[in-house]
């Protein structure tokens, strides 16, 4: 059997937070609980998220494009680059957004990277407190070695 390439998620998380606007109330009164797990890690957000919890947290918080601007599309490319182990992605079920293909291209490549993602409170309690975020752990690449096994020529 073919070994399955992995990625190392670090001890020290890049904790990805985005939030739609009538989710940041949750997601502000979550991180603000959460703290001092979130003071471990390395946090970055989209635009207004970004601003929120900065303001919120006391804490840096590396702020992208504003998620109708770009922001879902560049943090789903820093997970493809490797460069996000988490994402914490409360986002709106009972409103239509704008940059809907932006939020489906996110969450796709989270799973395509296999990285946790946490789209709603108690999930992103589970995994907050996961001994998993303060270890370094190896992420198995499934679905990349399937598309590279599909890409060999067939003999
Ligand atoms: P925002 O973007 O943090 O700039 O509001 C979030 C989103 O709508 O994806």
């Amino acid at each position: 059997m073919n070994d399955i390439p992995t990625r190392t998620l670090p001890a020290r998380k890049r904790i990805a937070l985005v939030a739609h606007d009538h989710k940041k109330d949750d997601l502000r009164e979550w991180a603000v609980y959460n703290k001092s797990v979130l003071a471990q890690h390395e946090l970055l957000a989209t635009g207004t998220t970004g601003h929120l919890l900065q303001k919120a947290l006391d804490l840096p918080v590396h702020s992208l494009l504003s998620g109708p601007l770009g922001g879902d599309q560049q943090i789903g490319s820093l997970i493809a680059e490797g460069k996000v182990d988490v994402l914490i992605f409360f986002w709106d079920p009972m409103e239509a957004q704008p940059h809907d293909p932006d939020i489906k291209a996110l969450l796709r490549l989270g799973v395509v990277w296999n990285i946790p993602i946490a789209c709603d409170r108690t999930t992103a309690d589970f995994l907050l407190t996961s001994p998993l975020m303060h270890e370094a752990y190896e992420a198995k690449l499934t679905d990349y070695s399937d598309y590279v096994a599909r890409l060999k020529p067939k003999v």
